[in-house]
């Protein structure tokens, strides 16, 4: 590993610096046990950059993020900026984000951890080693189609409305990015949409089914409709690999599926953007949890969302494959073994703080990193 890795680190408000301290000493382990050369580099957004710049991101951030080679999120927001002018709420500095990188897929892993099967609201045969990924576009489709407002016939009557609307290349590029990732898991797509009563839907359809006869036939492809798929989910998730959906039904059935997991504190994203000349995605990694004013400064808070965000970007963006399983390995161990933050606490299991949980993954990927070697090296005498 010879050329520095540009990380941009945006702790932001709540107990975003609080996970995110356990990640950068992740980082510097990284750095020190596996000659990663993580070269880090950190600012403020959010509130905190809203109460120290007058803006939750300045231009000089945002260029910073631009030219990373991956930039690691905390969680924005809280009741402190409730009342702060609409345009410079501490949200909108994760939008800016999210628009000016163009990150369009939003990676969202629903994986229920042995152990933890008892923290979902499902049966546990139903959830107990599920593994799912939904690909979800970020920066298209109704959220962002024109024209939208609220007007009023000539006869009076008012009304609002938006427009679903996708482009074959805003189509092609997220489904693109769904059968890439399939390849590396177990080969299997299911593209959602509701093309029985939208045209958009009729088209989305269309245009993955051309691009996986072009591109992706030795990817499994399922059509689903989403009103279907919500059902699923909830009925036999582990049907799904990887679950490829517009903006709208992404947003839902993404939070759908993360609840088949327990805890927000355990879930982690990605949100990615197009391959640049030298072939590196913009990307971008964060917890799918807020800033948890509730629970911010008391060291309750779960690392293991913001983590396991850490070890999907050591995957993505770095094809560091063997340290983010590390990372994930530890994770799981840790709680296998026992320690739990209040979130995720059940009989039998040790509530620890923030900085011990994190302690305890250190410790983990110090111990499965050890034997691993040993492993090796035995390995290679025979
Ligand atoms: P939240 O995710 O912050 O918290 C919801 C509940 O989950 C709270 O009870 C909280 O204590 C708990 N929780 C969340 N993360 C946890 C963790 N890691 N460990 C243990 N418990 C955890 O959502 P909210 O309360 O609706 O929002 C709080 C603030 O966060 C708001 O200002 C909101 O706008 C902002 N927010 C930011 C983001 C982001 O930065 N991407 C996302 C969602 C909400």
């Amino acid at each position: 590993m010879s050329s520095n890795k540009k990380i941009l680190m945006l702790p932001g408000d709540g107990i975003g610096p609080e996970v995110m301290h356990e990640v950068a000493r992740m980082i510097d382990w990284m750095n020190d046990h596996r000659g990663a050369a993580f070269e880090v580099q950190e600012d403020l957004a959010g509130g905190a950059a809203y109460d120290a710049h007058g803006t939750s991101l300045t231009d000089e951030t945002m260029a910073h993020a631009l030219a990373s080679d991956a930039v690691l999120f905390g969680s924005v927001g809280g009741p402190k900026w409730d009342n702060v002018p609409r345009e410079e709420r501490p949200e909108n500095g994760l939008l800016r984000l999210r628009k000016e990188m163009d990150l369009f897929a939003n990676l969202r892993p629903a994986t229920v951890f042995d152990g933890l099967a008892d923290a979902s609201s499902l049966k546990e045969d139903i959830i107990s080693g599920l593994d799912l990924m939904i690909v979800r576009e970020l920066t298209a489709g109704v959220y962002f189609g024109e024209p939208r407002g609220i007007d009023t016939l000539p006869d009076g009557t008012r009304r609002g409305f938006d427009t679903e609307v996708y482009t074959e290349p805003e189509i092609q590029r997220v489904a693109g990015v769904a059968f890439e990732l399939a390849r590396k898991r177990s080969n299997k797509v299911h593209s959602v949409e509701k093309a029985n009563v939208m045209e958009s839907g009729v088209f989305w359809r269309e245009v993955v089914t051309a691009l996986h006869e072009a591109e992706y036939s030795d990817v499994e492809l399922h059509h689903m409709y989403a009103d279907n798929c919500a059902m699923q989910l909830v009925r036999n998730p582990k049907q799904f690999d990887v679950i490829v959906t517009s903006n709208l039904f992404g947003d839902i059935l993404s939070d759908c599926a993360a609840m088949l997991t327990g805890s927000l504190g355990m879930l982690p994203s990605a949100s990615l953007g197009a391959p640049g000349a030298d072939g590196q995605r913009k990307a971008l990694y964060e917890p799918v949890h807020g800033s948890a004013p509730d629970i911010a400064g008391q060291r309750l808070a779960n690392p293991v969302a913001m983590m396991l965000s850490y070890a999907m970007m050591l995957r993505y963006s770095f094809d560091m494959m063997a340290e983010a399983e590390l990372v994930e390995q530890a994770v799981k161990n840790v709680l296998t073994g026992g320690l739990r933050t209040a979130d995720i606490m059940s009989e039998k299991t040790a509530r620890v703080s923030t900085d011990v949980m994190g302690d305890a993954v250190l410790r983990e990927m110090g111990k499965l990193s050890a034997s691993s070697s040993a492993h090796k090296v035995s390995g290679g005498g025979e």
